[in-house]
């Protein structure tokens, strides 16, 4: 187990909030699927809509959150349930010292200060912490849409 004395406030503040249909974690995917995940809804905060100018362009991007009610103090965790251990920055698992969790979503529109997009696999309430648009595999730079 983790010495909990050991994490630090690095000032992280939250830009808005995501809405999904999933209300417990047992209800969650274990990873978002872009193509055929339901629909959910990310909200930033009124005064930071002005950033989301330009990302609509982009057909995907990469959505980092906090996994709020996770466990932070598991050095390592058996996946499968079956007793094998592994090391937590082995895994995408979201029980970790800092529990960010990130995932590419399919952006499908923009309506004001929401994103309507497909693949996350968050609980409802999940607190957002960055957008990003996402990058063409093969080049250092972003590849917009148009
Ligand atoms: N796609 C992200 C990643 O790879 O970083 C997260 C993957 S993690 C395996 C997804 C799981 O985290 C869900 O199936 C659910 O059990 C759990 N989860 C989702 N939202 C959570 C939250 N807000 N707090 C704690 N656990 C959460």
């Amino acid at each position: 187990m983790l010495d909990t004395a050991l994490h630090h406030d690095v000032g992280l503040s939250f830009i808005g909030t995501i809405h999904t249909p999933f209300k417990a974690r047992g209800q969650c995917p274990r990873q978002g699927d872009a193509t055929d995940g339901p629909d959910c809804r990310i909200v930033v905060l009124s005064e930071l809509e002005p950033a989301l100018e330009g990302l609509e362009r982009f057909d995907s991007v990469e959505v980092l959150y906090w996994l709020h009610l996770a466990r932070r103090d598991l050095l390592s965790q058996s996946p499968r349930g079956d007793g094998a251990l592994r090391g937590t920055f082995s895994l995408r698992s979201p029980l970790r010292p800092n529990p960010i969790g990130t995932s590419r979503v399919r952006l499908l529109r923009r309506e004001g200060a929401a994103l309507i997009v497909r693949g996350l696999d968050c609980l409802d309430g999940t607190p957002l912490i960055d957008l990003k648009p996402d990058r063409c595999g093969y080049t250092v730079q972003a590849r917009p849409k148009g």
